[in-house]
């Protein structure tokens, strides 16, 4: 087994964040629920690479709640575009999104390839283009989920294409290739800097609607601990911390985004769970939406994770550094973060 499949499908999935592994996984995207409407919107493509998105004249709506619903007109997030590139190593069925969760990644990409330079980020599964379930997750059902892995730096310091290694609270990482063979293990390092735009560039997107973000505790804190020693407006950070928490298995490799509904899907019965923030509930009032009652979050509580046990197993022969690692995030699922909760 490699290490990115161990990662990125086993380990890692959380039920808060609702990515726990399919027991049965879907062999192709559903068809598109007998519920959508006939005004459902036509299926989009983006116009070829290196030409501009024309954002306006693309619609999407986002159905129910990530757990059980579906995505009509979904946008597909671009193969490569500057600054990001969908993991060729999932499956391109799965990186469809709303039109506001499709343009925010690709703007925070950008923003951070024109700010910072270095490699692009790597993005991987969002939802089918008509949503509906997918393999792996409990969640990303329609296009209001994504998972992103951290940029990363190599042994000598540069820029390498983010994989699905896990980072411990100083920052540091391996990736670990062949969980048997440890000579093909290479020693990476977060990437702070880069990370944090990418988050500054999402949480101050107020038209992306970002609702909330999935990570290991001491991972919040290396990035709360880095935006205040940067030109980092004192809301902006205010507003990292608080959408962002520890889901009950931690987020050590990769985020898990999770977006509001956009107002002007509301109507058309897009279901938001809570937390439902001040500043989400102004834009709804002054959307002129009328705020419907939160969806409840019994699917997600229902949703089955692998146990690192059972992930450990599954995994065959591990080399001495990949357990020593696996103890050693022991250390962050047990405590998560002292003074805090597990996501609501
Ligand atoms: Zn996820």
């Amino acid at each position: 087994m490699r290490a990115h499949e161990l990662v990125a499908t086993a380990l890692v999935c959380a039920v808060a964040a609702g990515c726990s592994p399919a027991k049965k996984p879907v062999s192709s995207p559903p068809t598109e629920p007998a519920k959508a409407s006939s005004t459902a919107p036509a299926p989009v493509d983006l116009p070829p690479e290196g030409e501009a998105i024309d954002w306006g004249a693309l619609d999407s709506t986002s159905v129910r709640n990530p757990n059980d619903g579906f995505l009509q007109g979904g946008v597909p997030l671009p193969i490569t575009a500057p600054g990001l590139r969908f993991n060729p190593e999932r499956d391109p069925a799965a990186r469809y999104g709303t039109i506001e969760v499709v343009r925010g990644l690709v703007d925070a990409g950008s923003r951070v390839h024109r700010e910072l330079g270095g490699l692009p980020v790597t993005v991987n599964d969002l939802s089918y283009e008509h949503g509906g379930p997918i393999p792996h997750h409990s969640s990303h059902q329609n296009g209001r989920d994504v998972d992103v892995f951290f940029y990363q730096l190599g042994p000598d310091g540069d820029p390498i294409e983010s994989v699905g290694a896990f980072f411990d609270p100083s920052g540091a990482g391996v990736d670990f290739g062949d969980l048997a063979d440890p000579s093909d293990d290479v020693a990476l390092r977060l990437d702070i800097p880069r990370t944090w735009l990418f988050l500054q560039a999402l949480v101050e997107d107020d038209g992306a609607h970002l609702q909330q973000i999935f990570i290991a505790e001491h991972l919040r804190t290396l990035f709360v601990e880095y935006a205040k020693t940067q030109h980092v407006p004192a809301a902006t950070i205010e507003r990292f911390a608080e959408m962002t928490c520890q889901p009950s298995y931690p987020h050590d490799d990769h985020f898990h985004f999770r977006f509001f509904c956009a107002p002007d899907d509301v109507p058309e019965g897009c279901r938001d769970s809570p937390p439902m923030y001040p500043w989400q509930q102004k834009k709804l009032k002054d959307a002129g939406v009328r705020p419907r009652p939160l969806a409840p979050k019994r699917a997600q509580a229902k949703a089955k994770i692998v146990t690192h046990e059972e992930a450990r197993e599954a995994a065959g022969p591990l080399d001495a550094e990949v357990e020593r690692w696996l103890d050693l995030r022991k250390q962050w699922i047990d405590k998560p973060h002292p003074g805090r909760n597990y996501c609501p």
